[in-house]
């Protein structure tokens, strides 16, 4: 059987299910953005890791090392702000190629150190190896949370709305200016910066895990389409997203014109804008959306509606049904 009749996903699930029994009390383990362990009475800890390989996640000759270092960093430090914690350790292994220059290694530390001390997160150990074919980066990030606040993909409820914490699409945008090598104008360079640097939602997070009205979290790695489906799957629930509602940077829309791309299926589609993705109780939904603006000068935008019909996740524009032309992003899917 090749990996590409099961997914990165499927793969995952014909594993994981040996791994999910017999867990310690409290233990979360497989099936969220992080792992969770009673820590003290009333916290837990997080525990996430995420690799970056040289030329599926990035382009080492066309990737400035110090983004490489604090990208590295900022897509765990979303896992974290997934479930509405707070990062506080970190440990780096990698794996260098020959080739790699040691100035280039210094600009990426500096880019890791740079954003753990803006982070508040100590590097406390890692790994390093040679490798002989492609430069791996694996950062695993610990982090404490308030048991109550913790939330799971598994918490979603039919009528929740569903709500974005950023724009949707910049850094798939990002990476069609760079993979087309294209005349770089302000809207393509502040694109292809969210590419490179990707800012996770850490203060977002926590402050929506304080809100008992958020009830299901994850961070936005593989695209909404990709992403809401493991909401879905956890929650054993629906969705309705309204492709005219998902959020565009004036940057991309702009691109999208000058380039001829499909904006929407960029926005729905492309990963790693590692903005967050939840569910909110509708009753609280106008409360929670005033003070998410009032604390954050942004809005939190609602671009869907949790149903009651497990796996079905069905696309509008303007309550009108459409289908979407490609999927979110998932390793194997196109070996
Ligand atoms: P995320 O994108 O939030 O990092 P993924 O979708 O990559 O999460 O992974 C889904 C779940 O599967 C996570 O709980 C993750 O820890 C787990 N997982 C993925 N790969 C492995 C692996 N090789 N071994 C054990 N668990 C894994
Ligand atoms: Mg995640």
């Amino acid at each position: 059987m090749k990996l590409a009749d099961l997914g990165e996903f499927g793969f995952i699930r014909r594993f994981a299910g040996p791994f999910q029994t017999h867990l310690p009390s409290g233990v979360t383990g497989i099936g969220d953005d992080c792992a969770i362990i009673p820590w003290t009475a009333d916290t837990c800890q997080l525990v996430t890791t995420d690799m970056l390989v040289e030329d599926v996640h990035f382009l080492r000759q066309r990737t400035p090392p110090q983004a490489l270092g604090e990208k590295s960093l900022a897509v765990n430090l979303s896992d974290i702000a997934a479930m509405g914690g707070k990062p506080t350790h970190a440990f780096l292994s990698i794996g260098i190629p020959a080739a790699v220059e040691v100035e280039w290694l210094d600009a990426f530390f500096t880019g890791l150190r740079t954003l753990a001390e803006h982070e508040q997160v100590s590097l406390l150990g890692g790994d390093t190896t040679s490798s002989p074919g492609p430069l791996i980066v694996n950062i695993a990030v610990l982090g404490l949370i308030p048991s109550k606040q913790i939330k799971r993909r598994s918490a979603a409820r039919p009528g929740d709305s569903v709500c974005v914490t950023g724009e949707l699409g910049d850094a798939g945008g990002g990476l069609r200016v760079l993979l087309d090598a294209l005349t770089m104008g302000e809207d393509e360079r502040y694109l292809l910066d969210r590419q490179h640097r990707p800012q996770a939602h850490v203060q977002e997070g926590q402050w929506l895990g304080e809100q008992p009205a958020v009830h299901a979290m994850l961070d936005i790695s593989d695209g909404i389409d990709a992403d809401i489906r493991h909401i879905m799957e956890q929650s054993a629930c629906g969705a309705i997203i309204d492709l005219a509602r998902l959020p565009r940077s004036p940057a991309l829309l702009n691109a999208a014109q000058r380039h001829q791309w499909d904006c929407e299926q960029l926005a729905a589609t492309s990963g790693e804008d590692y903005c967050l993705l939840l569910t909110v109780a509708p009753d609280q939904l106008r409360a929670v959306q005033a003070a998410f603006q009032a604390r954050f000068a942004r809005p939190l935008t609602t671009i869907g509606t949790i149903t009651d019909q497990a796996m079905q996740l069905l696309y509008t524009r303007n309550d009108q049904p459409v289908q979407l032309q490609q999927h979110g992003f998932e390793h194997f899917a196109d070996a």
